[in-house]
């Protein structure tokens, strides 16, 4: 067994209604965003909570990819969520697993952007909602050794996406923005939000008392500590 590696299962999964006053201004549960198309979209709830670099370090979501890959945020990103502890949609765990079928269908390890995990709604690049803040998109800059940077090779990586099921999205090469997949393959799964099943969806709105609701998640799936070895 390895030592300093921990599990999702262990973290503090929050309601971000129960969180103080700044962290609910950054997070803007439950609110309200317009993506590109003017589309509206409910920002996520229920957010995992990380207490440490060194548990972000050490939880890994599946055998390939360990948390804090997630959250490599730079000054773009709002003070306080550079801070521990910090926060990600619960959802994430779901992105994690769309990422270790992409990792198998190429091949290759595969490296997300800084920037390019979990981004709140109160990150600089946040002028729509992006899946980027539900958690479910990566921006994946390195293949292998393959650095994204051409048509050919997004393309390929793009396909490889597609192909893995309905629910993947990737942007095609030379997004619009500029941002999108000029230098990155993006994936992301749309607007998922998850509910961790230790939670009671009795409060539709904001509550009027600030008693903290915490659930830690059940252990149920089987042992992921085992850091795999010649991760290239
Ligand atoms: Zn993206």
């Amino acid at each position: 067994m390895s030592s300093a590696v921990t599990e999702a299962q262990g973290l503090k999964v929050v309601d971000a209604f129960d969180l103080d006053d700044e962290l609910r201004s950054i997070l803007k549960p439950g609110e309200m965003v317009r993506d590109s198309e003017g589309r509206r979209h409910r920002l996520p709830r229920y957010f995992y909570e990380i207490p440490s670099h060194e548990a972000a370090m050490s939880t890994r979501l599946t055998n390939h990819f360990a948390l804090n890959e997630f959250t490599l945020n730079d000054l773009k990103e709002a003070a306080r969520l550079r801070l521990y502890p910090r926060y990600v949609p619960c959802a994430i765990r779901l992105l994690a697993f769309y990422l270790e079928q992409f990792r198998a269908a190429c091949g290759a390890s595969v490296h997300i952007a800084v920037n390019g995990g979990y981004r709140s709604p109160s990150h600089k690049l946040a002028d729509h909602a992006t899946p980027h803040m539900w958690g479910t998109a990566a921006d994946v800059y390195r293949i292998g050794s393959n650095i994204l940077k051409t048509k050919e090779a997004i393309d390929k990586y793009n396909e490889i996406a597609e192909d893995l099921s309905e629910d993947v999205n990737v942007l095609p090469y030379g997004h619009v923005t500029g941002r999108d997949a000029d230098d990155h393959v993006h994936i992301d799964l749309g607007y998922v939000t998850l509910v961790p099943r230790e939670i009671s969806e009795d409060r539709m709105e904001q509550p009027q008392e600030n008693r903290p609701r915490f659930a830690f998640e059940e252990r149920r799936r089987k042992d992921r500590r085992t850091v795999p070895e010649n991760e290239e």
